[in-house]
């Protein structure tokens, strides 16, 4: 990769992502030269809530910003509110990663990355005006390949380089595009749909921008196993931060809706071990990147909704396939959910209805389930058919592998179960359900 010069520091502030953003911060901080005892990172927090704390100008207070922010990423709005080109917008972005990986919040996580990604994308396409030259692009080519370069994209301008009338004033290598293009849906990222001559892609501007997009929304999706226990802890003291956690608890709480969907059983998520052949299978389609058929999508969008699994996991089935969008994806589920329109939550399709669109795979080699053809085993010896894939599948499912585990129960000395028998294990998964 040919030598860059720097980026200016006031990248760093706009695009706080950017690699060496922390050194800048430190700078200006005229922490750079301290030792690490001085700078270990919760030191490095108090600092910086002391460093940016203004009530008197509640824009320029720090703890301020990042709950404002927190707010926007529960109510999935889109934008920054606040300042987007001074060092607070750069001070606030490693305490956000570390705010929302002790949070442990995929919803909130996403949504962060979704407004950083976002962010990226409108600046690198805004324009500037002046007098002398009129309206032009806010950062021109040459500023775009050096954002490249700092994420470690091998990406040069080109400004002649025409191929059937059509300039594209940019040429990636290809490894660097593959590593962005192979996590964008749709068949236009395919290399075998792009002008790919002597290793290297040749892009349009836009395209540029789109995959920086990318790259960005992946690079800003905070680390949920960062932080240890012990360091946890410690974050976790500092007032600030406890405040902030406190607030956002409540704004999740006023935004329950989303981050919730109706209860099979309270606070039980349904794994994949209880999930039925039917839903197995579209999972498992989905995940070779094939497309679904709307009943296809709509079966497994009200499976989720209604196994315990949130929107943002709902939404999350979908990014494989190839039409996937987000916005539309993520517009759907919600109304599934009850979020939107009516605020009708949807449910599961039974299995006739499955089975008359051809989705029921109970006898399928791969994912078929013997339990779903003879039905469950009650304890007269009769067989209740399955009927629904959650009512039924999963209560059925749940007493099969109690019963399993209990045949693995060692027996004591005296020949009995260490444990309740199996029949005890029906009543246990039967209490269960008439719980909720
Ligand atoms: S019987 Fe019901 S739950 Fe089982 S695979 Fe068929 S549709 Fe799904």
């Amino acid at each position: 990769m040919p030598s860059q010069t720097p980026l200016p520091k006031q990248y760093f502030y706009t695009f706080p992502w950017l690699n060496g953003s922390s050194e800048i911060l430190l700078e200006d901080m005229g922490l750079l030269s301290q030792s690490n005892e001085a700078t270990s990172v919760v030191n490095m927090i108090k600092k910086l809530f002391t460093e940016f704390h203004n009530l008197d100008q509640v824009e320029n207070d720090l703890e301020y910003r990042i709950t404002e922010f927190l707010k926007q990423c529960a109510e999935s709005k889109e934008k920054f509110t606040t300042s987007t080109d001074d060092i607070i917008h750069l001070a606030m972005y490693p305490l956000l990663q570390i705010i929302l990986s002790l949070l442990g919040n995929r919803i909130l996580g996403n949504a962060m990355a979704n407004i950083y990604a976002k962010h990226c994308q409108e600046e690198l396409r805004s324009h500037s005006t002046s007098k002398q030259h009129g309206s032009r692009n806010k950062y021109n080519d040459y500023q775009i390949q050096s954002i490249c370069h700092n994420l470690g994209l091998e990406c040069l301008v080109t400004p002649r380089n025409m191929i059937d009338h059509i300039i594209y004033p940019f040429q990636m290598d290809f490894q660097s595009y593959l590593s962005v293009a192979t996590k964008l849906t749709g068949d236009r990222w395919k290399l075998i749909n792009r002008i790919f001559v002597k290793g290297k892609v040749n892009l349009i501007r836009d395209d540029v921008i789109l995959l920086l997009r990318e790259m960005v929304r992946n690079k800003t999706k905070p680390d949920y196993k960062a932080i240890d226990p012990e360091l946890k802890k410690k974050i976790e003291d500092i007032p600030e931060i406890s405040q902030i956690l406190e607030r956002v608890e409540k704004i999740v709480e006023q935004n329950s809706k989303k981050f919730t969907s109706s209860l099979f059983i309270a606070d039980e998520k349904i794994e994949y071990e209880l999930f039925p052949p039917c839903m197995k299978m579209i999972l498992f389609r989905a995940s070779q990147g094939e497309n679904l058929s709307h009943n296809e999508r709509l079966a497994i969008a009200f499976y989720f909704l209604n196994t315990n699994h949130s929107i943002e996991e709902t939404v999350d089935i979908f990014r494989t396939i190839p039409d996937f969008d987000e916005s539309i994806a993520r517009y759907q589920v919600e109304f599934a959910a009850g979020s939107r329109g009516k605020g009708k939550k949807y449910k599961m399709y039974n299995c006739a209805k499955l089975r008359s669109f051809r989705l029921c795979k109970a006898d399928d080699p791969k994912f078929g389930d013997r339990l779903c053809i003879q039905g469950g085993k009650r304890k007269d010896g009769t067989f209740q058919p399955i009927k629904n894939p959650i009512n039924d599948y999963v209560f059925w499912k749940k007493v099969e592998l109690q019963r399993i585990h209990r045949s693995q129960i060692p027996t004591t000395l005296d020949g009995s179960k260490t444990s309740q028998t199996s029949q005890d294990s029906v009543s246990s998964v039967h209490s269960e359900k008439t719980k909720k």
